[in-house]
């Protein structure tokens, strides 16, 4: 271990996200942003918002771009728009963050959970197609850790049996599906600014995108209470406006944006050089990436064998190392959706991703000394749990 011997610890372990990396030389124009703000008084909506909107629909290629309070608000926002209700069902992944099913939820619509490809973590085209009915409205399929899900397919599902398209893109803004950017691949796109998304406010925020003008007006009424002119309400909205701060705070951040992701992808093929490098791709199953496609690296997930994944993460965490597992309880067996009566082992592909999946840091500002010393760390953990089988 003569390589390793010469790079030495990092002071403070290695965090699964530093913001205050990137924040640090912003702080300064963040902080004229915030005051301007205030000086002009306009707290909701308003030119910030409207800079981001014009920004977000250049940057995904589409007509139009609606800002909103979260994610989790677009998503919801989005299917209301499509009209979702009670008796349609709405297939999605349930391997994903929770808002992408609670939208269909909410609006006391079906939820019908489908697997996942176990290549690329996002929802198989093949299995969502087995369980469209004729009470199917909407397919979402959500652009994991940065990668578009297989979206050809799933548009040509959508067309020939009259579904929307919605796409979770919390995690994917940038990702390209052969050259198109995510957000311009469906009907709608659904954009989270929440701190730890690819770009990230300083608090809760929302996006969504879509070349329908109907939909976009439609959007820009549900949004605001479904109310036009003020205090007539020609249908039942949401609060769920986006703060003139958040936008200010992303407006200083969004041209910086490109350049973070490119960091992300270096420190993603720096990660791969180095796990090969040191024999681990033997032993843990590094991402899969589509060359055709453009992936934004929202996290750097490995699948390391279910009986060793919570022993090195604690391993991991003794050398002060942040990991996250994303997901460890898939939505189908969550406590909340129990009365849908999805049995275990109903989506094998999605089970076993949960048992399995470690997210190392992957964030723009990580260093290479830093990479290095996690795969030592790896490394490590690797030759004393086969010295153990040994024994
Ligand atoms: C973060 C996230 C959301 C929700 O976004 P919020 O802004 O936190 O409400 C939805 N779907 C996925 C896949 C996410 O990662």
């Amino acid at each position: 271990m003569a390589k390793a011997a010469r790079v030495s610890a990092p002071d403070h372990g290695v965090p699964l996200l530093d913001i205050n990396r990137q924040l640090a030389p912003l702080l300064e124009e963040i902080e004229a942003a915030v005051a301007r703000v205030f000086r002009n008084g306009s707290f909701v909506l308003g030119p910030d918002v409207e800079q981001l909107e014009t920004s977000m629909a250049s940057y995904c290629g589409t007509r139009h771009a609606i800002g909103c309070a979260s994610g989790s608000d677009a998503l919801l926002l989005a299917l209301m728009a499509a009209g979702i209700e009670p008796g349609d069902e709405v297939i999605l992944p349930s391997y994903t963050f929770f808002a992408t099913a609670s939208a269909v939820a909410r609006l006391g619509a079906r939820i019908v959970f489908a697997d996942i490809d176990p290549a690329t973590f996002n929802v198989d085209p093949e299995d969502v197609e087995r369980r469209i009915t004729a009470a199917t409205k909407a397919i979402i399929p959500v652009h994991l850790y940065g990668q578009c899900a297989e979206m050809e397919p799933l548009r040509q599902m959508a067309n020939q049996h009259g579904l929307w398209l919605v796409e979770d893109a919390a995690q994917a803004i940038g990702a390209e599906y052969r050259e198109q950017p995510a957000g311009s691949l469906g009907d709608v796109g659904c954009f989270s600014f929440y701190p730890t998304k690819n770009l990230g406010g300083a608090g809760d925020g929302g996006m969504l995108t879509t070349n329908d003008d109907q939909l976009a007006d439609r959007l820009r009424l549900l949004r605001v209470h479904g109310m036009r002119p003020r205090y007539y309400h020609p249908a039942i909205g949401i609060n769920s406006r986006l703060d003139s701060l958040q936008a200010a705070v992303l407006n200083v951040k969004f041209p910086h944006l490109e350049h973070w992701t490119d960091l992300r992808q270096q420190n993603a093929a720096r990660y791969v050089t180095l796990f090969t490098a040191a024999g681990l791709d033997r032993h843990l199953v590094l991402p899969t990436t589509q060359p055709a496609h453009r992936h934004v690296w929202n996290q750097f997930v490995v699948r390391v064998p279910a009986a060793e994944r919570d022993a090195l993460r604690r391993y991991l965490a003794s050398w002060k190392i942040g990991t996250e597992i994303y997901y460890p309880v898939p939505l189908h067996l969550q406590e909340c959706y129990r009365h849908l009566d999805i049995p275990v082992g109903s989506l094998p592909h999605t089970e076993k991703a949960a048992t399995e999946s470690l997210a190392l840091p992957i964030f723009p500002e990580l260093r290479a000394d830093e990479q290095q010393w996690v795969v030592d760390r790896v490394a490590e953990f690797r030759q004393s749990t086969g010295c153990k089988q040994v024994a």
